[in-house]
């Protein structure tokens, strides 16, 4: 390797001059960031299991999980092995007119393991592409059939489907939706389930489904799908789910005849405890859309998988024009597809769905240190995702402008973690493969820093 590419070659100092040069950071407020010169896990040069090590050489729990990518830890030597060895035959080239074993490979894992009836496996390379995938391809099934009216979308309010304008438009995160919405598309959206956005005791659950109902009727024929992150709505704040919505919806799509998208990109590959979030309720969506954890959190992957029916509406004859005409040139990547099969085959063999549960329940247990604290507001969890609501002492919200949350997770650094707040919410979410020992510490690094943040 050329010596300039050597984290040494450089002081901590230098490469943040260097980034501040160049390099425009995702989702961050810039003139803050080149203004801040805390060198505290900022320039990270190495991983090491469930840690990340920054240039200085400081160790610190990768508690976010690399933004809720990271599956088994970090220089996992059979994903790294899988990589190499691809790599001796090829690292790339086209699914358009030509297919790879890797790909192959990978997507009869993915039949395996995702529920059932879902046969066929469209690669991409982010959540918000696999969204944007099944966006399109429910539209297209109907319109294949003849049914080409139904253009509507119905979406959860405070979801998160990615970046791009399709999947912003599906999205109901206020702040990135107001500043697009000239740009977005109309969708429909429902209040979301939770039972925290209806504090005065109509059940928000049957409020959802009601609206949901009344959408499906309104606009019967119209609806080509129902799209929704299951069990819980992540990027909004870890915002949970009643137990039976994913199923009510479920049967409300089948009642009405519309196509049900789950995007599993967050909760997928054993993050709820189960492999997958439709387990834990035995739903079988139309359309699933995977990425995140699916390589490990090594390699850009993402796929969105069907049903044989969906698949069978794009079968015809050439002038049929029943073609799904979406590509993007990385798609099916081969080393990224290795890299997922041994990140999947792993699960196995280490037996990883047996583990989550003593994980899980370790979080809950640990967390109960502070669940009464006056400045913890309210504490979600499904599986291993779990969200740290912190309040002001009156119980109401901080002033965004204080940015607490964030100044929370920068303290937690001292305490040897890295981890992401959403808003004031402080999230965990460990790989599903941490050992208990290094979840625990990780958990009571979190408990100190709010303690002590608080004291
Ligand atoms: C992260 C996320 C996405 C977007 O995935 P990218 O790879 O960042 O494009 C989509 N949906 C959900 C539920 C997510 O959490």
């Amino acid at each position: 390797m050329h010596d300039s590419f050597l984290p040494s070659a450089r002081s901590p100092q230098q490469w943040m001059e260097l980034d501040n040069q160049a390099v425009w950071h995702p989702f961050t407020p810039m003139r803050q960031w080149q203004g801040d010169s805390n060198e505290l896990g900022r320039v990270i040069v190495d991983g090491d299991g469930f840690e990340l090590i920054d240039a200085q050489g400081r160790r610190f729990i990768d508690g976010f999980a690399s933004l809720w990518c990271n599956l088994h830890g970090h220089r996992v030597p059979a994903i790294d092995d899988a990589i190499r060895k691809q790599l001796e035959h090829i690292a790339h080239t086209t699914m358009l007119g030509h297919t790879s074993v890797p790909a192959i490979r990978l997507a009869e894992k993915l039949v395996e393991i995702s529920p059932a009836g879902l046969d066929k496996v469209f690669y991409s390379d982010s959540g918000a592409t696999a969204v944007e995938v099944a966006m399109k391809m429910a539209y297209q099934y109907y319109y294949n059939r003849g049914e080409g009216t139904r253009s509507r979308f119905i979406a959860i309010r405070n979801s998160y489907h990615g970046d791009t304008i399709g999947s912003v438009s599906l999205g109901g995160i206020g702040l990135f939706h107001r500043i697009f919405k000239p740009l977005l598309f109309e969708a429909h959206f429902v209040d979301s389930p939770c039972e925290f956005y209806h504090p005065a005791g109509e059940k928000a659950m049957d409020v959802s489904l009601g609206q949901m109902r009344s959408l499906l009727e309104d606009y019967r024929g119209e609806v080509c799908a129902v799209i929704l992150e299951p069990l819980m709505q992540g990027a909004a704040g870890m915002l949970k789910h009643p137990e039976g919505y994913l199923r009510a919806v479920r049967e409300l799509t089948h009642e009405f005849g519309v196509k049900l998208i789950v995007d599993e990109v967050a909760t997928g590959f054993c993050s709820t405890g189960k492999m997958f979030a439709c387990d834990h309720e035995d739903v079988s969506p139309d359309l699933l859309c995977l990425g995140k954890k699916i390589t490990g959190g090594y390699l850009p992957i993402a796929a969105t998988l069907a049903t044989q029916d969906i698949f069978d509406a794009f079968c015809g004859e050439i002038d049929e024009g029943k073609t799904f005409y979406h590509g993007h040139t990385y798609t099916g990547n081969a080393l990224g597809c290795a890299a997922a099969v041994a990140a999947l085959e792993l699960i196995d063999e280490t037996n990883l769905l047996d583990a989550l549960p003593a994980k899980v329940d370790l979080i809950t247990t640990k967390l109960d240190a502070v669940r009464e604290h006056p400045n913890v507001g309210d504490i979600r969890q499904v599986g291993l995702m779990t969200g740290i609501e912190l309040v002001a002492s009156d119980a109401r919200a901080f002033d965004p402008a204080s940015r607490t949350g964030a100044a929370i997770c920068l303290a937690a650094r001292q305490h040897g973690i890295i981890i992401r707040p959403l808003g004031d919410v402080i999230v965990l979410m460990p790989a599903p493969a941490m050992d208990l020992a290094t979840l625990e510490r990780l958990l009571d690094a979190t408990i100190q820093t709010i303690v002590d943040y608080f004291a």
